[in-house]
This record gives structure tokens, sequence and C-alpha cells, in this order.
């Protein structure tokens, strides 16, 4: 059925042909899609931080970092970048993520607390030990 005397415009589409125009659309912003006619465009996500407040979805940016990982959506910190040795320090001392703690015990500048934290990582950490004594025995 064509629609000789104008659509019946309902946003984008016509509800009695379903024709399809470019405007006033119903985004549904977080899918980057119109929920009426399936057009798509680029995510727009409501950031809070490093989640989207609607849907969810996590992001590599605007973390709220915890020590070891992020205390919103968990993610390992990632510590290559880090150069506060205030915040190495804190994450090698008392950090909770063996990994985590491990490279920024590596990235530790002050020898002697390097060597401590190591010592303390060693009798503290079971698995570390267990790993170690696999390696020593190959
Ligand atoms: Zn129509
Ligand atoms: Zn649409
Ligand atoms: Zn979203
Ligand atoms: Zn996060």
């Amino acid at each position: 059925m064509a629609c000789l005397f104008g659509h019946k415009w309902n946003g984008c589409k016509c509800e009695k042909c379903g024709n399809t125009r470019d405007e006033q659309h119903d985004w549904d912003l977080c899918k980057g899609k119109c929920k009426r006619c399936g057009k798509m465009q680029a995510e727009q996500h409501d950031w809070d931080g490093c989640i989207c407040k609607r849907c969810d979805k996590t992001r590599d940016a605007g973390h709220d970092w915890s020590r070891c990982k992020c205390s919103r959506c968990s993610k390992p910190r990632d510590v290559e970048n880090l150069t506060d040795q205030s915040v190495l320090a804190d994450i090698a001392s008392n950090g909770d993520i063996y990994s985590v703690r491990i490279k920024a015990t590596e990235k530790l500048a002050d020898e002697n607390l390097k060597q401590k934290v190591y010592a303390n990582i060693v009798k503290s950490d079971k698995y570390y030990n267990d790993k170690k004594m696999k390696r020593l025995k190959k």
C-alpha cells in the first residue's frame, strides 16, 4: 500500500507502508541501533567511570583502582605504566592478586624494599612456593 497522500510517520517509520525516513529515530543508545527501523550509529554509552550506567558494559578507561584491581569492574591493574613508587610499594606489600603484586614488586626502585617484599611474598604465598618447587624439579 503506497501512501499517496503522505505517510503516517511514527518517528522514523510510516505506520501504514513501513517506509522509513532518516529522522526521529528511537535510538537504543547503548546498542547504537534504532529500535524502530534498525538503523545503526555509533554506540553511545552513559559512562560512569569504566561502566555504563544503562547496560553495564565496561570500557578500559576511568577505572577506580584499589590496589590490584578496579573496584568497579574487577579488571586487574596494569602496573606497567605506573610510576608512582608509593602506589607500587602499596600494591607490592599489600596487594591481593599475585601476578599484579609480582609485577609491582619488579618495578620498585628501592632495592631494600624490593627484597623485603619478595621475601614476604615467598613466605606468605604458598602458590609461589609451589610454583618455584615445580620449576626446581624440572
Ligand atoms: Zn507510508
Ligand atoms: Zn529509525
Ligand atoms: Zn551502555
Ligand atoms: Zn573498571
